[in-house]
């Protein structure tokens, strides 16, 4: 049952130290939080410490007397393994803490782990984000948040701290099904955007040209405004976003439409081309590095015609 809105200064622990975890982290200590986190990576925690906040290896010293525990992991699986595994840190938790999956988890595991937790007196609610590593900096991230409305208003004061735009989208779940469909309409995007990079260039067009005409028409979307000059046309491929985790974004949408019965056809497409460019490309491949494998596979079939 929830209560009043936890504000600060507010204990919150944050399990998850990466490209996006620290920076959010920031923000809720730019807010006045108290903030507890804890990474595998000395270097993250390091990190946190010079900004202001107390570091921990285990993720049970960071939730003891937080009101709030935000997970910002690599997948779904690993956030039911930190709470609920062998150590798992959810029976010491006093009953009405309040956990947060920001990580991008699959929407039926999220059900069933709120399943799961509820009879310890723990509630949990899904917020992903959305906008990378630049939105989670400036503290202007979409998030997501699924779950009783009563937990998703207490949460809020902590959720405005790192986002800009907080949809409450329904029931527990909904969150992380409507973060894997963004990033499967964010991630087929940047493919048909890599794609007519691919042919502008071998036809003749300068790369600058492509992207500046689709911005200015009505082929733009997010890869070609943000992505492909920074990203892609400068080589740097470091857009802060792996391509691992995306290739599981995709995957989680693709089997989210398996499992309602839907037999349409790009969604699962575009998860297929991704889980092998995963295969392919070196195993911290930045996102922006499909640009790399459709290029590759071209390389590829030239030589062998
Ligand atoms: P990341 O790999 O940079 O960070 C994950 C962190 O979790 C690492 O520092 C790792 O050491 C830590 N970790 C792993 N297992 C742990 C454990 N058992 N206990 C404690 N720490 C552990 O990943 P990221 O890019 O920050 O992404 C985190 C989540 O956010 C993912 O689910 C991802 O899909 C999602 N996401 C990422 C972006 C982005 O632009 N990078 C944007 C939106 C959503």
């Amino acid at each position: 049952m929830a209560t009043s809105s936890i504000s600060p200064p507010a204990t919150i622990a944050v399990i998850g130290l990466g490209q996006m975890g620290l920076p959010m982290a920031k923000r809720l200590i730019g807010a006045g939080f108290t903030v507890h986190g804890a990474d595998l990576a000395e270097v993250a925690r390091a990190a946190l410490t010079a900004a202001g906040g107390k570091a921990f290896t285990g993720a049970a010293e960071a939730a003891a007397g937080a009101a709030a525990i935000i997970t910002m992991l690599p997948n779904g699986r690993i956030v039911r393994d930190v709470l609920l595994g062998d150590g798992g840190i959810a029976k010491a938790l006093p009953k009405g803490t309040l956990i947060i999956d920001m990580s991008s988890s699959a929407p039926t595991d999220t059900t069933g782990l709120a399943a799961d937790l509820a009879p310890l007196g723990i509630a949990l609610i899904d917020a992903p984000v959305s906008g990378g590593v630049r939105r989670a900096v400036d503290g202007s991230l979409a998030i997501m948040a699924g779950g009783p409305q009563d937990e998703v208003e207490r949460a809020h004061p902590v959720l405005a701290a790192m986002g800009k735009s907080i949809f409450a989208t329904g029931p527990i779940g909904s969150g992380h099904a409507m973060k894997a469909l963004n990033n499967y309409v964010s991630a087929a995007g940047l493919v048909a955007a890599c794609e007519a990079l691919l042919v502008g260039r071998q036809f003749g067009l300068a790369p600058e040209t492509i992207v500046d005409v689709l911005n200015a028409s009505t082929g733009r979307n997010n890869s070609t405004e943000v992505k492909m000059k920074p990203f892609v046309i400068s080589g740097a491929f470091n857009s802060g976003f792996s391509l691992a985790l995306m290739a599981k974004d995709l995957r989680i949408a693709a089997d989210l439409a398996g499992h309602l019965g839907l037999g349409i056809p790009q969604i699962a497409a575009v998860a297929d081309l991704w889980e092998k460019a995963r295969g392919s490309l070196k195993a911290d491949a930045d996102h922006t590095e499909i640009y790399r494998f459709l290029a590759d596979i071209d390389a590829n079939r030239t030589a062998t015609a």
